[in-house]
């Protein structure tokens, strides 16, 4: 039973009338089955006592049956409720229209019982828990317990007893497909341990190592398959800077030693630099990581070498900073840094683009202002967009226009879909800093409904201000307009200063104000002359005050995650302990949920990946909506470091073996080709 092309019905233990159930699941072939993975795993090993349940909980109890009784509450319903007792305490195991399932339990049996609890006061019930008889099965009690996507007329237990007795068959072989190549170099277990571990896994590590195997195949395959289906493109030819000494001596003058992810961040973009392809890269670090520096020195890099350079900025505040720490850092290099914002005079910008386009300018930093026609440089070499997810594809395409296809970075904290795309179809190469400079600690979010906001206000904000640290309150967002929310914002302020901080210093800023205003109370607030910066999210991206500690969200429900995580990085941002508290006013599940993702993790990729989640994203970041084979476990959202590696290698195997036709790839081969396929007959069905 070597071939996994056999249709189901042929497996040995299967035949026709479970191969038809298969079918539904979209099963036809011994390969559809070993490759149906489980959409979830539940920890089973974790055993808790009744008294310890509480409601909601998923939870697995060892119990004793002492009692089944079965009622016909109405007409054609049958209820059976099994009482079960451990040592702590009794609870009732409710199944609804399964008459015969009482046939199943007898008194004095043990079983262990996995569910969710429902627990009204003392009141404890599982309902359509799933039961393991423990005097049947020993062997089996407690473990990792897979979860299958299912369909109507097919239990989890029959598909993993099915799965099982297949992997159990001792004929069956899973032949290797990867080049052994491969898998020496990326250390991969055998396709073989890869399946029989993803769906039954002995422990965590065993799971983990199939796992990665898996996902690095998906990606590897699904970039084969890009890459030979996209051949013929032709790589655009760029600049080719050169590796320049004096790059060190910047390096060496910042006041802290790059971390180690910078650092082959950089590496990454100068080596592209060098290479005659025109550079398209993005840079992917969370909050705080420091992509700033990261983006200086390839500036630099390519001043060095006689080209100019452009960093886009969405908002002027962010814009305004980055030309202050450039000319900071690199004024003794004798670079000339310039801004150029929307509310810079008639005047002044006439004079920033005469300069731009005689060569006197040697990087320029603005926000929209960079992209419009009257923008001229004379010799632009390197265009960096700064949290690029806030500016759309053709507004960073057009700074590129207005150079002799210069070199390209994105930097951003959450990619979003369509990045993802690119990524994946290859256009973009990532780096990703994924560390945080040393010293951080993690910002404690404390969430706290509406009642509690006095107490926020009265004790947190004066006590961090009482250690010399600085605070941000956040406004609630109003969508409706600027105005309304500049609006809101004064009102806050007022507020806040008669209420709880007349003997406070307390600076508003909101998009409202004019350019100046701005910079000023910026200016003031880093300075340390404001204790409170009461602001909309004008500071949402990019702001950066080592001081300030403690950060408070109102009304934080009206927020997204991904933003509420990009607020949340303003503090946190020094050696300091740092808060923040969000403040919420509704009462709903939905809230309470997003809420506790806040406080639980401080890790951007997975309060987005939640956020999609609780929204309901659907195929949202699944490949489907593009066109592409579906992953079946690979994310390219969550395993993005995996994809990069597979992409690196599959643009190897490609660069060295197009077609796949040497002998090693030949297995591989077919791999694409079957997954690329199933694309085509979907796309023509429809
Ligand atoms: P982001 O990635 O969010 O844009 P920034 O570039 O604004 O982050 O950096 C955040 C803070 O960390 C800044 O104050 C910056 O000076 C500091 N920083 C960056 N790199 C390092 C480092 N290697 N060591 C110490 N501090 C660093
Ligand atoms: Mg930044």
């Amino acid at each position: 039973m070597s071939d996994l092309k056999k249709d189901i019905q042929f497996v040995k233990g299967i035949g026709p009338k479970k191969a038809y159930k298969l079918n539904k699941l979209g099963i036809f072939t011994l390969k559809d089955l070993l490759y149906y993975f489980p959409r979830q795993y539940e920890d089973r090993n974790n055993l808790k006592k009744i008294v310890e349940l509480k409601n909601e909980d998923k939870a697995t109890i060892k119990a004793l049956i002492v009692g089944v009784t079965t009622s016909n509450p109405r007409k054609g319903m049958t209820l059976t409720k099994v009482d079960v007792k451990d040592e702590t305490g009794y609870a009732k195991l409710v199944f609804f229209n399964q008459p015969y399932i009482s046939n199943t339990f007898k008194n004095g049996d043990t079983v262990l019982v996995f569910g969710k609890v429902k627990k009204e006061f003392k009141n404890i019930e599982f309902r359509s828990c799933e039961i393991e008889h423990l005097s049947n099965s020993p062997k089996n009690a407690c473990k990792i317990m897979p979860i299958y996507p299912l369909t109507f007329g097919v239990t989890n237990k029959e598909i993993i007893s099915i799965i099982k007795s297949v992997l159990l068959n001792k004929e069956l072989t899973i032949k290797e497909y990867l080049p052994k190549d491969i898998i020496d170099k990326y250390k991969l277990c055998s396709i073989d341990y890869a399946i029989r571990n993803i769906h039954s896994p002995s422990n965590k590590e065993s799971f983990k190592i199939a796992l990665y195997r898996i996902i690095f195949e998906e990606f590897l395959i699904l970039q084969l398959g890009l890459f030979m289906f996209k051949n013929g493109v032709t790589e655009v030819e760029g600049i080719k800077f050169e590796e320049n000494e004096k790059l060190k001596d910047i390096i060496n003058s910042l006041p802290f030693k790059l971390t180690k992810a910078q650092n082959r961040a950089l590496n990454e973009i100068i080596e592209d630099m060098k290479s005659s392809k025109v550079m398209n890269r993005l840079v992917q670090g969370d909050v705080g990581s420091g992509k700033t520096v990261v983006a200086l020195l390839s500036l630099a890099n390519c001043v060095l070498n006689g080209y100019q350079g452009a960093l886009m900025a969405p908002t002027e505040i962010l814009a305004e900073q980055h030309y202050i720490s450039l000319t900071e850092t690199l004024r003794g290099f004798g670079m000339n840094v310039e801004l150029l914002v929307g509310s810079l005079t008639k005047k002044q910008k006439e004079r920033v683009l005469e300069r731009v386009k005689n060569k006197e300018i040697d990087i320029l930093i603005g926000t929209h202002a960079l992209i419009e026609d009257k923008v001229e440089f004379g010799r632009l070499g390197l265009v960096i967009t700064d949290e690029q997810h806030r500016f759309g594809v053709r507004q960073r395409g057009k700074l590129s226009d207005k150079g002799n296809n210069p070199d390209v970075l994105v930097m951003t904290a959450t990619p979003i879909p369509r990045t993802l795309a690119l990524i994946l179809y290859g256009d973009l190469d990532i780096s990703i800093i994924d560390e945080l400079p040393p010293g951080r600690q993690p910002i404690d979010t404390i969430a706290v409904s509406k009642d509690k906001r006095d107490r926020a206000y009265n004790n947190l904000v004066r006590s961090e201000v009482e250690k010399g640290r600085q605070v941000y309150i956040v406004c609630p967002l109003v969508e409706e307009s600027e105005s309304i929310e500049a609006k809101a914002a004064v009102e806050l302020v007022d507020e806040l200063k008669q209420e709880y901080f007349s003997d406070l210093r307390v600076g508003l800023l909101h998009g409202k104000m004019k350019a100046s205003e701005k910079e000023s109370i910026m200016k003031s607030f880093k300075n340390k002359d404001l204790d409170i910066l009461v602001s909309t999210t004008v500071i949402e991206v990019g702001v950066n005050v080592p001081n300030a500690t403690l950060m408070i969200i109102e009304n934080a429900e009206r927020f997204g995650l991904a933003q509420l995580h990009q607020l949340r990085g303003r503090v946190g941002r020094g050696k300091h302990k740092s808060y923040c508290i969000l403040i919420y006013a509704s009462k709903s599940e939905v809230c309470r949920q997003r809420m506790s993702i806040m406080e639980e993790t401080n890790d951007g990729f997975k309060i987005s990946e939640k956020d999609l989640e609780i929204r309901g994203p659907g195929e949202f970041f699944g490949t489907r909506q593009h066109g592409l084979p579906e992953l079946r476990i690979a994310n390219i959202f969550k395993h993005m470091k995996i994809l990069k590696i597979a992409q690196q290698e599959a643009r190897y195997i490609i660069g060295e073996d197009l077609k796949l036709q040497k002998f090693e790839n030949k297995l591989l081969k077919n791999e694409v080709i079957d997954k690329f396929e199933h694309v085509a007959r979907e796309i023509s069905l429809n």
